[in-house]
């Protein structure tokens, strides 16, 4: 939680959270130098890992991937891209990601494959962000390129799912995820989802960045579901058991439920 304070990692413990996995993602500014990338990298692979264990005693793990707004800068990227390989051997790294769309460019989708690729060699998990604006188009446009290149679905997580996409992502093998933010998802929607789709490959994850995220989402979601009424072992299964079993199926993962 690299736009977070150590306060943040206790609450997030305190309210049941042991284990953390954060992605690579966009930093709210373009980096327009590949190095800014590798220090990056390195912050949230060691830095990172290493505070939350201090500040909470919390399993810290990441995945790292070139996030698809900054594609766009394709010399960058580039250069970014040749480098990814060598990040995903470390030790706290359990996959790719977030990899997918921002505007749908060619730069995106060349970014996209190249990474989609480099997780199926290593049998690893990926993160997949699904665009903000024309989401359902964006979202389609990753389902078929995921579907052409033939890779394997059971390891990849469509994220950032709402009511529009969801027809969608569901037509697949890949695991769903929802991210309760405001202005994607909030708990109370995601939830209506779920009590129509049931809970087979669903995931709840959270956001927790510069913007008003909220790294307690989940286990507040949690909450919410069992005052709803809902069955405890259910709701395990989506705040717990998928993400545990998507991520478990990385060589990486140490944590033990
Ligand atoms: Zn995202």
């Amino acid at each position: 939680m690299v736009s977070r304070s150590a306060e943040d990692y206790r609450r997030a413990r305190h309210a049941g959270i042991e284990c953390c996995i954060e992605p690579a993602f966009w930093s709210g500014q373009d980096k327009r130098h590949a190095g800014a990338f590798f220090d990056y990298f390195e912050q949230i692979i060691d830095h990172e890992t290493d505070r939350a264990e201090r500040a909470a005693n919390m399993d810290h793990y990441v995945t790292i991937g070139l996030e698809p707004k900054e594609a766009n800068y394709r010399d960058m990227a580039a250069e970014v891209l040749d480098r990814i390989p060598e990040y995903l051997d470390r030790d706290p790294v359990v996959g790719v990601g977030e990899i997918g769309f921002d505007q749908v460019t060619d730069a995106e989708e060349w970014a996209f494959r190249r990474q989609l690729e480099l997780a199926e060699d290593r049998e690893l998990p990926v993160i997949v962000h699904t665009p903000h604006t024309d989401k359902p188009s964006g979202t389609e446009r990753i389902v078929e390129i995921i579907e052409e290149m033939g890779v394997t679905q059971e390891r990849i997580i469509i994220d950032h799912n709402t009511e529009n996409t969801i027809d969608i992502s569901t037509r697949t093998d890949c695991w769903i995820g929802f991210t309760l933010y405001p202005g994607k998802i909030e708990a109370a929607s995601a939830i209506d989802l779920l009590e129509e789709y049931g809970t087979d490959n669903m995931i709840f994850n959270s956001a927790a960045d510069w913007d008003p995220s909220d790294p307690l989402a989940v286990p507040k979601a949690r909450d919410r579901m069992i005052d709803r009424g809902w069955d405890r072992e259910e709701v395990r299964t989506v705040v717990f058991d998928n993400p545990y079993e998507f991520f478990n199926q990385s060589p990486n993962f140490d944590y033990e439920a």
